[in-house]
């Protein structure tokens, strides 16, 4: 990984706790972070514990009451800097992103730039969390409305954006004044150190960002929600995870920020453009390989350009270039462990069973190792697993409807609602739909929605909270009324 970074020390190998890089844990345990494209060993890192975890939310909750002093024009002025950093340094970021995750370079890239969206979006966020001043319920009284920061806040990240997913978190609660204790996932910790090292840099003073690393997520996890120093979890993985979260946050009322599962409808109407629904399709679908919760998980194609969209999105999905995110050209790098792929296969091969067919794809690729092809389904039912669970990977089930109604029904049939999307050109559908559909989220004519500018979040068991734009910080602060007596 070394030979491929301008600065190499930005790749590195120990926690980040207050102001010190931990090169040991307490038990001498470590960790191995492998390449998933060639399955080599790219870093072995300090596998900390509990203990070493309340260590750091105890100088986080530290160094928070300085922080929360701050004024919004100095916090915005350190998350300038890391903003200025990312973007000198996203060569770099992207190929440590690509060395522990898989995804195309170019990919790796866009998600840097992305995840320093949020940072310029937070630090101009930093100056304008306003209160408010409401007019006295009695002749001398005086109300005003003010919003501190939580406190310290306990940060979960999955691999899938190991860098945007922690920025998204970062960034608000330094802009709002709180402190940060992460554990990124295993799989992915290098993109989470970089960060510190960058947001060392800008001038981030130690302690309000810290990075645990551990294999042992369940105690870190316990310790996050046990620890009374903690006010706040913000959490992005899966729907299994997110509800032990807040079983454990119960006991101190936690506040919770939880993204968690999804199961994206994507639709196509008759009166749908199906160039553009093709190419909303190829992004919504096989970004990342299938592996985001935005991702279309369920294409349900009206009956009348059913044939016609499956012959094009197979056109399309055939010019997917599977290998090593690495080498040029591309577009789709490897799953991230055996049980994905496992998980793929399953999804494949129960669909196979009660009747689906394939169109392109359905197998690991011949490359072996973590690799499989960009793949169609046709003739996908209800019934099958394609239908009720996030497949995560890049699979495309593609089911045949007939009615608005029954589409509609369909797509809203799942326990999740994070992401929709659907292409029609018909204005008075549009509004139907969108309004219809029980997600937090809807693409309308486009398969890409995600932007700092707007709240990204879901309904139903996907969580709770959004993150990104004008909303995003509220969960990062806390209202406080002031009532003077003049
Ligand atoms: P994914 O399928 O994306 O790996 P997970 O929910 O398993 O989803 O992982 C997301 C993050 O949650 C990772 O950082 C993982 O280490 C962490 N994690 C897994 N189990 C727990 C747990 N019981 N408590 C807290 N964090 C956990």
């Amino acid at each position: 990984l070394l030979d491929k970074l301008n600065d190499p020390t930005l790749a590195v190998d120990k926690a980040r706790v207050g102001g010190e890089w931990v090169a040991e844990s307490d038990s001498g345990k470590t960790f191995e972070v492998t390449n998933p494209a060639t399955g080599e060993v790219i870093a072995t890192l300090p596998d900390m514990n509990r203990v070493e975890t309340a260590r750091a939310i105890a100088v986080a909750y530290k160094a928070q009451k300085d922080w929360a002093k701050r004024t919004g024009k100095e916090r915005a002025s350190v998350l300038r800097g890391l903003l200025d950093l990312m973007v000198a340094n996203a060569d770099d970021l992207a190929a440590i992103l690509t060395a522990e995750m898989g995804k195309p370079l170019a990919e790796a890239r866009g998600e840097i730039l992305y995840g320093a969206s949020y940072v310029e979006w937070f630090g101009e966020e930093a100056k304008r969390v306003y209160g408010d001043v409401i007019p006295g319920h009695l002749s001398d009284k005086r109300i005003m409305v003010i919003r501190q920061p939580v406190g310290v806040v306990g940060a979960i990240t999955p691999w899938n954006f190991p860098n945007a997913m922690l920025a998204r978190k970062m960034a608000p609660a330094i802009a709002a004044g709180c402190a940060m204790v992460s554990k990124p996932a295993s799989e992915t910790p290098l993109s989470a150190l970089a960060l510190a090292v960058l947001a060392e840099r800008a001038g981030l003073p130690p302690g309000l960002f810290n990075v645990v690393l551990s294999t042992d997520s369940p105690s870190i996890g316990k310790e996050m929600c046990e620890n009374d120093k903690v006010r706040k979890i913000t959490f992005t993985g899966s729907t299994n995870v997110g509800k032990i979260l807040m079983r454990q946050g119960a006991e101190q009322v936690l506040k919770l920020g939880l993204e968690l599962g999804g199961n994206a409808p994507f639709i196509v109407f008759d009166d749908a453009d199906l160039d553009a629904a093709v190419e909303g399709a190829m992004v919504s679908k096989y970004r990342n390989n299938g592996q985001t919760c935005v991702c279309a998980n369920r294409l349900y194609v009206q009956a009348g350009v059913y044939d016609a969209f499956v012959e094009k999105l197979a056109d399309r999905v055939k010019t997917i270039k599977v290998g090593d995110g690495f080498e040029p050209g591309v577009t789709a790098g490897p799953l991230i462990t055996d049980k994905s792929v496992a998980k793929v296969e399953e999804h494949i091969s129960d669909a196979l069973e009660q009747g689906a067919k394939i169109a392109l794809g359905g197998k690991r690729d011949e490359r072996g190792g973590l690799f499989f092809q960009p793949t169609i389904l046709t003739g996908v039912t209800t019934g099958m697993k394609v239908a009720r669970e996030e497949t995560f990977g890049p699979v495309a089930p593609v089911f045949r409807f007939e009615t608005e109604e029954e589409v509609i029904e369909m797509a809203n049939n799942t326990e999740f609602g994070l992401a929709s999307y659907f292409y029609s050109k018909d204005m008075s559908k549009i509004f139907r739909v969108a309004e219809a559909l029980e997600y937090g989220m809807v693409g309308i004519n486009t398969g890409l929605i995600s932007t700092e500018v707007a709240p990204f979040g879901g309904i139903k068991q996907f969580g709770q909270g959004r993150e990104g734009s004008k909303y995003g910080i509220d969960d990062y602060t806390e209202i406080k009324y002031l009532c003077l007596s003049i």
